[in-house]
């Protein structure tokens, strides 16, 4: 994702409103790497701007997916999460806690079975306890 600045200058071009609640959300957004939900940053930017509306939030969640700055993640935690890094990734969900992390496979791992199946994409969700949790599970 671009900084907030240069996304200004993103959305003029594109013909979108910017307007300084969508501003928040820029600056909430960059280098955010704990994968919030629509709500997780509702809550966050009220307490900066109280009044800012669930709506939008979720429009411009849905600009930004669209123009490609960020991704929409689904690791089956229920509700859609945010991902201002679009790079080639996957991630790790913490089964105690809901954390998201981003895990990076240097190599992609051999595979059998794919009997000539063209691969497009591939979105690996690994599941467990992050260190915190694995950490808190050791002394219980
Ligand atoms: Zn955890
Ligand atoms: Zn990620």
């Amino acid at each position: 994702m671009r900084s907030p600045e240069e996304l200004t200058i993103a959305f003029r071009e594109a013909g979108l409103k910017v307007t300084p609640q969508r501003q928040l959300l820029f600056r909430l957004l960059h280098n955010n790497c704990a994968h919030p939900t629509a709500d997780a940053l509702y809550s966050v930017a009220t307490e900066q701007m109280p009044g800012i509306s669930l709506r939008t939030v979720y429009q411009t969640l849905n600009d930004l997916t669209s123009m490609g700055e960020i991704q929409s993640i689904d690791v089956g935690t229920g509700s859609s999460r945010f991902d201002p890094n679009v790079s080639d990734h996957h991630h790790a969900v913490c089964d105690e806690c809901g954390a998201v992390h981003d895990v990076y496979v240097n190599q992609a791992p051999e595979m059998r079975g794919l009997n000539g199946f063209a691969v497009a994409d591939a979105r690996i969700v690994y599941r467990g306890l992050c260190a915190t949790c694995s950490e808190l599970a050791q002394h219980r």
